[in-house]
């Protein structure tokens, strides 16, 4: 489903993104790993094109993000067409991102309204959404009145009332008091068993093991390894990634 090739992204002299190549398959979970700095919420955010890339490309569903090729050039898209493919991409960061002056229910229906869906419709889908991550009945609250991990799940519902074919995760948990945390991981693990594909950054080893189908470690902003996560997670080969794992663990 997403396809990213030779991808480069520099801030001023700052090299972030040294020519990235994924591959994620139809369905299937990828983990982004690595140290603070080595780029991964950057590449989370050229997928979704909220970072432009200097070269390279990101394709998801056979589509070049934020640019049409034309006669061997990339033309970058109109603003409406980026928001168009942005809607088939939900994104979930570490700080949940709830409008505060509006309800639950209105969190989640905001986007669907906006893309033109009926009322009636948009409220029914928030409605199974939101049973979906285990906030059914609380449609009314406003976020200040829900703890973080219920915040953090409703976020969740909220990425995904547009219907996306991709989600993408930045750190979910790390806000959340460690008590919250496994409440947030279950809703996102029954998202992979349901066959969503996603992208997930995560300090979340365990979690890392069990949901991923490949894991990728990044350092500098180049991937130093990536593969099944029981090769990268249990038996790193390269130094750096080794120095990671037993900081996180
Ligand atoms: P963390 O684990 O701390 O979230 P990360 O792997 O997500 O780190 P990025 O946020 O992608 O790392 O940032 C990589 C580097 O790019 C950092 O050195 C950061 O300071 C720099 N950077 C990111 N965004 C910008 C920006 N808009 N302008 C300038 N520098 C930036
Ligand atoms: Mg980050």
């Amino acid at each position: 489903l997403v396809r990213i090739r030779g991808l480069r992204k520099s801030f001023g002299l700052h090299k972030v993104l040294d020519g990235i190549d994924v591959d994620v398959p139809r369905g299937t979970v990828t983990v982004l790993l690595g140290p603070s700095g080595s780029g991964k919420s950057t590449l989370l955010r050229c997928i979704n094109h909220l970072e432009k890339p200097d070269s390279g490309f990101v394709e998801v569903g056979g589509e070049i993000i934020g640019y049409r090729p034309s006669s061997g050039k990339l033309h970058e898209l109109s603003h409406r067409e980026i928001a168009r493919q942005r809607s088939t991409i939900g994104m979930v960061f570490q700080q949940f991102n709830l409008f505060g002056h509006m309800t639950v229910q209105q969190n989640v229906i905001e986007g669907p309204l906006a893309a033109g869906i009926p009322r009636g419709e948009a409220v029914a889908r928030a409605g199974d959404l939101l049973e979906r991550v285990g906030m059914a009945g609380r449609e009314s609250a406003y976020p200040r009145q829900l703890s973080g991990g219920q915040q953090q799940r409703v976020a969740i519902a909220r990425a995904l009332a547009l219907k996306p074919r991709l989600m993408l995760f930045d750190e979910p948990t790390s806000a959340l008091d460690p008590e919250l945390v496994g409440e947030v991981l279950a809703v996102i693990r029954d998202l992979a068993r349901s066959g969503m594909t996603m992208v997930i950054v995560t300090h979340e080893i365990g979690f890392a093991r069990e949901v991923a189908d490949q894991a990728i470690f990044l350092d500098g902003g180049r991937i130093v390894e990536s593969g099944a996560p029981a090769e990268i997670l249990d038996d790193p080969q390269h130094e750096r990634t080794k120095a990671f794992l037993s900081a996180v663990l």
